[in-house]
């Protein structure tokens, strides 16, 4: 395949920026832009260690001081020839780098191009592969390493068994299906169906990890529930850490899908509606009725934000009754740095009750353990929570498939009939 790179570190200001190539004849192109400080050519030096040199642009300028390192194929990141520079972290002479590649013969990577090759070239299985994007993409603790365990190959284990197991089925059916006039053996069907419950029970305990694994990628959906002056806001940026105005003005959205994200007590929360708790300066529309009420629809877990300096109000109980249609109520007594004077008697059985003051951040580790209680980590192991929503469609087709075939054989159906599922279920 032909020689991509690409720039591979953040387009921003670090101390270090690598630019990555790949391809066959990826170490003759490196010769023409990068001259090791000992001499000789980069293209010989040895292996998987970093030579340092100067790598020059087009016109033979120096472009940067940087370390360079070659990792032969196959045994490396795609499987070819790939080489990595490591550079001063400027997007300044990164770019520069990139065109002296470029003008020296290669091509910009698509985005994923790497992980691609790495796939095509048999480095890694797609379960794999997509764990990548995973990883770079996760945004907690718990998230990262359900993907680094993909990425070693946990969920391909898993898999493999189940397929082997029908692979060994089907390949008993195929004998049965040569010779029609023959009735299913017994011992054929005793084992079949052995390797189909097998199979059933796996793919059910992965399928089941599903939900959790919906949270750890995309973060549960929250709605902050509370009526004006409460301190909803300020909960909000102690929550997300900083205080930030949102950019609302961006062509093609609406106030109303604008969210911000937090991890809170290890879990993703995605808290809907943040626009609205900021900026909403109207009267009428702070007293946002209409607006709990579909922030609450669209919400997983409700914070339900009340002053605990004041007396509950018919808005704190209109917000309440917007917290019940959420199957998760975390009930928040904001301003406990004055005195308190509300009686939450008739939050109960709303939800597990807290008390902090965002203005002096108090309690807001409590409320993080809270949060960490009501979606806690499973009992499936890293790497073995499904997050990915193309392996979760594909292992409910295969699940189906396996009830169909089991269907097939219990119910007496030509072996063909049976191994047709079989396949589908392998497929
Ligand atoms: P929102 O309308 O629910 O978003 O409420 P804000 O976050 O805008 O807060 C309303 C008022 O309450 C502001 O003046 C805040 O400074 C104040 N406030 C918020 N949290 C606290 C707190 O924990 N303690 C005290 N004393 N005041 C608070």
């Amino acid at each position: 395949m032909d020689v991509i790179a690409a720039i591979s570190t953040a387009n921003a200001l670090s101390a270090i920026g690598i630019v990555r190539v790949s391809g066959e004849g990826c170490f003759a192109l490196c010769d023409k832009i990068f001259q090791p400080a000992g001499g000789g050519l980069f293209s010989v030096s040895r292996s998987r260690e970093m030579v340092l040199g100067r790598l020059l642009d087009q016109e033979g300028r120096v472009v940067d001081s940087c370390l360079a390192v070659r990792f032969p194929g196959p045994a490396s990141y795609t499987g070819e020839d790939c080489a990595e520079f490591h550079c001063h972290g400027s997007p300044v002479v990164l770019g520069e780098a990139l065109s002296a590649l470029f003008a020296a013969g290669a091509r910009q990577a698509g985005r994923g191009e790497f992980t691609k090759r790495a796939f095509l070239n048999g480095r890694m299985d797609l379960t794999q592969a997509e764990a990548v994007i995973d990883l770079i993409e996760s945004e907690t603790a718990q998230a990262a390493r359900n993907a680094v365990e993909q990425l070693g190959g946990a969920l391909r284990s898993r898999i493999e068994p189940v397929y082997d197991g029908l692979l060994d089925s089907a390949s008993r059916f195929y004998a049965v299906v040569d010779y029609p006039d023959e009735d299913i053996e017994d011992l054929t069907r005793e084992d079949t169906l052995a390797a189909l419950n097998r199979a059933e029970r796996t793919l059910e305990t992965l399928l089941a990890t599903a939900g959790r694994g919906r949270i750890l990628r995309q973060g549960v959906p929250t709605a902050i529930l509370g009526r004006p002056n409460v301190g909803k806001s300020s909960l909000l940026n102690a929550l997300v850490g900083y205080d930030r105005a949102i950019v609302t003005d961006v062509a093609g959205t609406t106030r109303d899908t604008v969210e911000e994200r937090a991890a809170v007590g290890g879990v993703l929360l995605r808290l809907i509606d943040t626009a609205g708790i900021r900026e909403t300066r109207d009267e009428v529309e702070r007293l946002g009725v209409e607006r709990s009420r579909r922030a609450a629809e669209a919400a997983e877990l409700a914070l339900l934000v009340l002053d605990g300096s004041q007396v509950m109000t018919e808005e704190d109980h209109a917000a309440a009754e917007a917290a019940r249609m959420v199957p998760r109520t975390l009930v928040v007594i904001n301003k406990s740095d004055l005195p308190r004077r509300l009686e939450p008697a008739a939050l109960e059985g709303l939800g597990p009750v807290l008390s902090v003051s965002a203005r002096e951040g108090t309690g807001l580790e409590a409320l993080e353990r809270a949060v960490g209680a009501l979606f806690p980590p499973g009992a499936a192991p890293a790497g073995e929570v499904l997050t990915n929503a193309r392996q979760t469609e594909a292992l409910g087709r295969a699940l189906e498939a396996v009830r169909g075939a089991r269907s097939a054989l219990l119910g007496g159906l030509t072996p063909d009939a049976v191994l047709s599922d079989v396949e589908r279920a392998m497929n």
